[in-house]
């Protein structure tokens, strides 16, 4: 019997396959006594899990394709590293032999305290790391209690054509996800502006997130249809849907292949406004589909890829190869490098719960602010993107900027890197445009203070409307309330869109907002003349400005900014 189970769709499309059903989180942890005369074959039991772990590891390590993403192989060295580490093996074997308690329990009891130790660190980077104990121990866990591999992360396993189910997915599992070419994700957790959503909206497949107990729903190789666009998933589907949703797909198929032929044209409105179109990238194969699609630049680069899944951060030549490699597939474009914005939904490492750790991650230390802290990491990035600035058409762009002494150190700190490299004789754009992006909404409202400051912005309103609503944008329990049309929201962007033409600098729209065709018209008539959306939907915007005429959608946004509710602004934008 067909079953259908609705979640969040956070990445359009339709796709049909088997499920594989990524089951991490859900061990029960048995707790039992074990006999004094049977502790030494307890111990050994432990040890000889821990050593199938490592050639589980090795395995993997070994059949890691050459054209897998760099970061695949330090991320499970990391792992064989922690495996070799006494401090995760030894308690557990002391308290098998002390306290008779049973592998599985002793080991767990070894993963809390660490975790315990993690959560106390003041370095946010390394309170990340607890995420590979539960991945490490939850391999050790899975062996001792005789369950099988996790299917996707043997290389060898024949996966392509699949659709992953998991509770959420760690960074890792996204790589792994396009070596076996999975077709489409689901996941339990997460919200459609996590970090995970919007990297798996890269690899350009349907996706939904928020869809509880799907993992008990779905079992391993049940046929299932996903369909992104109304957050739906079908298992076990009759004739009747399968045939209807491969009519779909090819209509999908069509309506892009329609879209490529707007590719060269102009983004002008009806009556002849120019807007500039620019792409969001974070993976490096998004620059390819970036100028695939004919953007205008990149308006949003993403850095935090660069730090994810390793051990320690880049160092500035690696940063340097990157943006210079950047520049060269942009050949000519201008790019626009966001500074690293790790915490909160974007861990450098593992899953979403490792940000648990600080009671409102989202409110802690990250992007801007870890930056400022930790400023010899910060440098490094700096110089890089200074450098690389010789080459090309660079800027700067500043995540979470919420108040003007930030902004000043940062300014500071670009003055003291461009002094530095200049005392070494290195090249770099003495000019380069810095620029904030408006996501915190006490800039939104300073926004005239900071364009006085600053040669461009952009509003970044995935967190903009998650600070402005006070909507955990990852949470999906409150998703139904992360409302993009809220008057309040509306204000906000008018009002730094205002600041920016007052100070004759220009604002961009990097959020997921702006990449979203049901609002290009009233972005357009709220004033917005630079959009940066990922390259998925860029043909999409721009076919809605091609049909759109100003003067009247100018009148419709100052509606809207006067209307009371969501609902009523949803009417307007409806009666265009
Ligand atoms: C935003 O907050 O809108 C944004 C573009 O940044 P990120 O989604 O990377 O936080
Ligand atoms: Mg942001």
């Amino acid at each position: 019997m067909t079953l259908s189970l609705h979640g969040t769709g956070v990445s359009r499309g339709i796709a049909i396959g088997r499920a594989h059903v990524i089951e991490r989180g859900r061990l029960d942890i048995p707790e039992y006594h074990i006999d004094k005369g049977q502790t030494a074959a307890e111990t050994r039991r432990l040890v000889d899990a821990v050593s199938q772990a490592k050639q589980q590891l090795r395995a993997i390590r070994t059949h890691i394709p050459a054209a897998a993403a760099p970061d695949i192989a330090p991320f499970i060295d990391t792992h064989l590293l922690m495996l070799d580490d006494a401090v995760l093996t030894q308690e557990p074997q002391r308290l098998i032999e002390a306290a008779g308690y049973n592998a599985e329990w002793a080991l767990q009891l070894q993963r809390d305290a660490l975790v315990h130790v993690f959560d106390e660190m003041e370095d946010p980077y390394l309170r990340t790391r607890k995420n590979d104990i539960d991945h490490v121990v939850n391999r050790i866990q899975r062996i001792l209690l005789k369950q099988k591999p996790l299917r996707h992360e043997e290389p060898d396993s024949r996966l392509s054509g699949y659709v992953l189910i998991a509770d959420d997915l760690t960074p890792a599992d996204t790589v792994l996800m396009q070596h076996h070419g999975i077709v489409a994700f689901v996941t339990e957790y997460g919200g459609p502006t996590s970090h995970t959503a919007i990297l798996a909206r890269s690899l350009i497949i349907p996706a939904l997130v928020g869809l509880h107990e799907a993992g008990r729903y779905v079992r391993e190789d049940d046929r299932v249809i996903v369909d992104g666009n109304a957050g739906v998933i079908l298992v076990d589907p009759d004739e009747h849907s399968l045939r209807y949703y491969r009519q779909r797909q090819q209509q999908d198929k069509d309506y892009y292949a329609g879209l490529m032929r707007l590719k060269e044209a102009p983004a002008t409105t009806l009556d002849q406004v120019p807007v500039r179109l620019q792409a969001n990238v974070e993976l490096p194969q998004d620059f390819e589909i970036a100028r695939e699609v004919g953007a205008a630049g990149v308006g949003l680069y993403r850095t935090e890829f660069l730090y994810m899944n390793r051990e320690a951060p880049p160092q500035e030549e690696e940063h340097y190869d990157t943006y210079l490699s950047v520049l060269d597939t942009l050949a000519g474009l201008p790019l626009t490098i966001r500074t690293m914005d790790l915490g909160a939904d974007k861990q450098a490492n593992g899953r979403r719960q490792g940000a648990a750790a600080q009671a409102n991650p989202a409110l802690g230390l990250r992007a801007v602010r870890l930056c400022l802290k930790q400023p010899a990491m910060f440098r490094t990035q700096l110089r890089a993107i200074l450098r690389a600035s010789a080459h090309g058409n660079v800027r700067l762009m500043i995540p979470m900027l919420s108040n003007m002494q930030e902004t000043w150190q940062v300014l500071e700190l670009v003055d003291e890197t461009k002094a530095a490299l200049r005392a070494q004789g290195i090249d770099f754009d003495a000019d380069i445009p810095v620029g904030a992006m408006i996501e915190v909404p006490a800039a939104a409202v300073c926004a005239d203070i900071f364009a006085g400051q600053l040669d461009f912005l952009s509003i970044g309103t995935n967190d903009l409307i998650q600070y402005t609503l006070a909507i955990d944008r990852v949470d999906d329990e409150v998703s139904y309330l992360y409302e993009p049309l809220h008057p309040a929201v509306l204000r906000l962007i008018r009002m730094t869109l205002d600041a920016g033409a007052k100070a004759g600098i220009p604002v961009a729209m990097c959020g997921e907002m702006a990449g979203d065709s049901k609002f290009t018209q009233l972005l357009l008539g709220l004033g917005l003349r630079e959009f940066s959306v990922h390259p998925a939907y860029l043909l999409e915007v721009k076919k809605n400005i091609l049909e759109s005429r100003l003067d009247r959608l100018t009148a419709a946004a100052d509606a809207a900014l006067l209307a009371a509710s969501a609902v009523e602004i949803e009417k307007l934008l409806e009666e265009l």
